[in-house]
């Protein structure tokens, strides 16, 4: 008789790891074999130095099916409750275009793509950030915007830090903010002030007159729903040589005279209503918008016009060279990883309904707003605020009954001691509002009649009258098949995981599976207040707990804190953790921070954030940590020293030896450890930070555990602490923290940061499960192996660590190449794009390399098209250097071509050469939209708004 297969067998053939692996079980062998190697557990005992692996296996689940895992989830999923949101307080239900739901944000071609570096392949959301500034730009009335902050409490503390540099009262240390700011405003921005030493005032608006301030923080319209008028404000703070800051609702902003008319320095605000699911805080664009002479202090990224080879419009992002993280310790702010696909969904809302479809929506939601205060007033109850646009804040003459109400209609209000506060929002219909007056009054209502009595609630020196949204991109695309071929057309300029690898060193871009993001759309996820009752949300914070366990198993850490929504921010959140643990022990004398010269920029930039001096130490000609000077600088500081931010393994890719040693002389001179975890897919199921005697990482959810980029964000930066850590965590003044104790302040809006995307991580976890998650590692560390020996017989790979082995990741030497023929480290980025690929990480962390991290999820064929399309690059370069190609006008020069190029062949060499340079590409040809992007035409001629449309023709 036949043997049967086991049931066991037969459930591991649609199992999710060998789906999230690239190379078959067949091509790992062959792979192995190249190497010289029998199997991935030899790979790991040459590669992974033994002091550091661990020693048993991840004590996490068994890995589970997709459906198994997304069952679960649903029944997870079904323990919150979507009640009706009034609370508001920056956080409003929207009406996500549906269009723009299947089509941007539950699309991987945009959700997969990297942040633009590579203009040329990046023109489809170039074009869509450009949107949302000329969207915040018209909308605030201000001049220059940028592409988007992580919320509106950060983009707040990255306006008092633009203030602060920006003020002629440069003596003055005191900023000034409105008691009726949004509380995790107040919150954040404090935060920040007190690491930075400066002093906050938080009051009543009158006080402001008697107070000597660089600036101050206003909200319009405040917590109460009143709408102030700011100009007289703002003449009193200019008089005074102070900046005024503005948190300005962009919905509110449609009917309202916009903030720069009344002469603000700044405007920023979330501009999540405008279509992206408030997802219990996240993640959600903030915009930011300052006046033309601010334009060096912009933190973020800005994109802007320029022009390519041919004289074309192009976009790029623009002052590329000043990101703030390539500033290091000079950075005014962290800012990385942002909000970029958040960012494109609400410029998007915002071209799909255009000026007349927004002002319909306002007006609704302001009439809806009115209709209540009038049936309010009729129940002899006293509102607080007299004017308005969506808030009303009144005294109720019984809470406990209308509570009781509330709940019973499952309706979420906004309690503060005896007064309560509803705001309205456009996903409200009349049946809504009707029910609300019923749970405020206690009667039956008649709206029409109400509406009917209603007065004006916008005095009428604050009512809009400037024009917005004139620009054609907003009034265009009317139709449903118009919008959903402008969002095609853009898509189809972009390169994303889609179309190919995205080799990205540091950046770990794999598989972001459709099971991991089917989840964050489901109502139940997305829907929800992040400052819903705790008991509406018990399915949001089971998961989230077992993803924190997860974490902490994976780790080797005590405790982990979901509150940072970006790396950079677990960063700076981290090391605010090193300070108060250090001011609890009476040495809050300790500020010194050492940094490997080979850090991310990030790094110095976060440590400078926390109030600490950053002190740089060598790195020897391996790309290691030089420990001689690290033990030499942290002997002689050892008196102030608080910290040593150290990449593992480093950002040169390799696995170094000496890291306990390192950990050790750090303590032993009275400093934490700080492990900068971007490259945890290095170490997940083989060693764990915290073992290898680390105080605190934060983890990229966005590069290791399979949140998407979204094209620049978002992303999620969760710190792992040992626990005497663990007391100086962020907390959050409006909602605690589930095992949160202490009450410190918070870096983010949100309690749990960007509750809607920890799904994605969750299930990546659960599906890899225990034998899952280290076979990844295992595989990521043969994939680059793999490309490493391939590529080493044709470009010197400049560090390798034991046997000759690198990490995740390998970087090539791209400057000989330079010194003898010209042809630089952007020549073969862009020519890679004829080749149909995304170049490498390019120039970090060493000038004119390459650095190339496959993943795990990159099967043998995709790595051997990318090795191919090297080796050829390399022999291109032979015929340059030959000769037999001019230096100038050649493939690799010239590179990316286009096909404007073709109906107009001028070169000396054929098309075929220029274009379809593989069989690859004539099986399948990804275009770029434009030749080579002028990057200094584009500082010198900044244009950050939307071009006229004449311009925009293409010959
Ligand atoms: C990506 C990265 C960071 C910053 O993370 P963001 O989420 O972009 O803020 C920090 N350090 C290293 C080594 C990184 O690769």
């Amino acid at each position: 008789m036949a043997e049967q297969t086991s049931l066991n067998d037969l459930q591991q053939h649609d199992d999710f790891i060998r789906r999230h692996l690239g190379p078959r079980e067949d091509e790992i062998q062959a792979m192995l074999q190249e190497l010289g190697l029998d199997s991935l557990d030899d790979l790991i005992e040459q590669a992974v130095p033994h002091k550091i692996q661990v020693d048993k296996p991840l004590a996490v689940d068994e890995s589970r099916s997709e459906a198994e895992t997304l069952a679960y989830l649903k029944s997870l999923a079904n323990k919150n409750t979507v009640a009706k949101s009034y609370i508001g307080m920056g956080y409003y239900d929207t009406v996500t275009p549906t269009v723009i739901l299947r089509n941007v944000l539950e699309n991987p071609g945009w959700y997969t793509a990297y942040t633009p570096y590579q203009p040329e392949i990046a023109q489809g959301r170039l074009e869509a950030i450009l949107n949302f500034q000329q969207m915040s730009l018209d909308l605030s009335g201000m001049e220059l915007a940028s592409a988007s902050l992580l919320d509106e409490a950060t983009a707040a503390a990255e306006a008092m830090a633009l203030a602060k540099r920006s003020s002629k009262n440069k003596k003055c240390n005191l900023f000034f903010i409105d008691k009726n700011v949004f509380p995790q405003t107040i919150d954040v921005v404090k935060t920040r002030a007190e690491h930075y030493g400066w002093d906050i005032h938080v009051g009543d608006l009158a006080e402001l007159d008697s107070l000597d301030v660089f600036g101050a923080l206003l909200q319009y319209t405040d917590i109460t729903g009143q709408i102030h008028d700011l100009q007289p404000i703002i003449e009193n703070l200019h008089a005074k040589k102070a900046i005024a800051c503005v948190a300005a609702d962009i919905m509110s902003l449609v009917m309202l005279k916009s903030p720069g008319e009344m002469g603000a320095d700044v405007v920023f605000g979330s501009a999540q209503r405008f279509g992206v699911p408030m997802g219990f805080g996240g993640p959600h664009a903030a915009y930011f918008a300052t006046r033309d002479t601010f334009k060096r202090s912009i933190p973020g990224r800005i994109i802007g016009v320029s022009v390519d080879t041919r004289g074309n419009q192009a976009m790029r992002m623009a002052m590329q060279t000043r990101e703030q993280h390539i500033r290091r310790e000079k950075a005014t702010s962290n800012i990385c990883t942002a909000q970029v696909l958040l960012a494109n969904i609400a410029g998007f809302y915002a071209v799909y309904h255009g000026k007349k479809g927004l002002t319909n929506i306002a007006n609704r939601i302001n009439r809806y707003a009115s209709v209540v205060a009038e049936a309010l007033k009729d129940a002899g109850m006293t509102l607080v605020n007299n004017s308005w646009f969506d808030t009303l804040t009144f005294i109720a003459d019984d809470v406990d009954a209308i509570k009781l109400r509330a709940e019973q209609a499952q309706i979420n209000l906004r309690y503060d001691g005896n007064k309560i506060g509803v705001s309205i929002d456009e996903a409200k219909t009349q049946a809504d509002i009707e029910a609300l007056i019923q749970v405020l009054t206690g009667e039956t209502s008649n709206l029409n009649y109400l509406d009917g009595k209603a007065e004006g609630s916008i005095p009428s020196h604050l009512v809009r009258t400037s024009d917005f949204l004139t620009h054609p991109t907003f009034n265009d695309y009317y139709s449903e098949t118009d919008m959903l071929r402008y969002l095609k057309r853009l898509e189809n300029k972009d390169f994303s995981l889609a179309h190919g690898m995205i080799p990205l060193g540091s950046c770990t871009m794999k598989l972001n599976a459709t099971s991991e993001m089917i989840p964050i759309t489901w109502p139940e996820f997305a829907h929800i207040h992040p400052f819903a009752p705790e008991e509406q949300t018990t399915g949001y914070l089971e998961m989230i707990k077992e993803l924190e366990a997860d974490l902490v198993e994976i780790t080797g850490y005590d405790f982990v804190s979901m509150q940072p929504n970006s790396g950079a921010q677990g960063e700076y959140a981290g090391l605010l953790a090193i300070k108060k643990y250090y001011e609890s022990i009476g040495q809050s004398h300790r500020n010194i921070c050492l940094i490997p010269s080979s850090a991310h920029g990030t790094n110095p930039a976060s440590a400078q954030m926390a109030g600490m001096k950053v002190v740089v130490t060598k790195c020897d000609e391996n790309g290691n940590v030089d420990v001689a000077d690290l033990e030499a600088k942290a002997s002689e500081l050892k008196d102030n020293l608080a910290a040593l931010m150290v990449t593992y393994p480093s950002t040169h890719g390799v696995y170094e030896e000496e890291i306990k040693q390192i950990c050790e002389i750090i303590h032993d001179n009275g400093g934490q450890v700080y492990m900068d975890g971007a490259n945890m897919n290095a170490q997940v199921g083989i060693s764990k930070p915290g073992e290898i005697g680390s105080d605190v990482s934060h983890l990229n959810l966005h590069k290791t555990f399979a949140i998407p980029h979204g094209g620049g964000g978002p992303g999620m930066g969760p710190i792992g602490v040992k626990s005497h850590l663990a007391p100086f965590v962020s907390g959050h003044s409006v909602r605690k923290v589930h095992s949160v104790e202490a009450e410190q302040g918070a870096v983010s809006a949100a309690p749990y940061g960007s509750g809607m995307i920890l799904p994605i991580s969750w299930a990546y976890i659960k599906m890899l499960g225990r034998q899952g998650l280290r076979k990844s590692t295992e595989v990521a560390l043969l994939n680059a192996n793999y490309l490493k020996n391939k590529l080493a017989a044709h470009y010197p790979v400049l560090y390798t660590g034991r046997n000759d082995k690198v990490a995740h990741e390998c970087i090539i030497d791209l400057r000989p190449i330079k010194a003898e023929t010209g042809i630089s480290e952007v020549d073969f980025a862009k020519r890679l794009m004829d080749y149909g690929f995304h170049a490498p990480t390019m120039s970090f962390p060493v000038a004119g390399t390459f650095m190339i991290e496959p993943t795990e999820s990159e099967s043998k064929y995709e790595l051997d098209r990318f090795i191919e399309a090297m080796i050829n690059i390399r022999q291109e370069v032979e015929k340059v250097r030959s000769g037999e190609w001019d230096a100038e006008n050649n493939p690799l020069k010239n590179a990316p071509h286009t096909q404007a190029d073709i109906r107009h062949w001028d070169k000396p060499y054929s098309i075929q050469d220029a274009v379809y340079p593989s069989q690859a590409t004539m099986d399948g040809k990804f275009w770029p939209s434009v030749n080579r992007v002028d990057d200094v035409y584009g500082d010198r001629n900044l244009i950050c708004s939307c071009p006229s449309i004449d311009s925009y023709h293409q010959d």
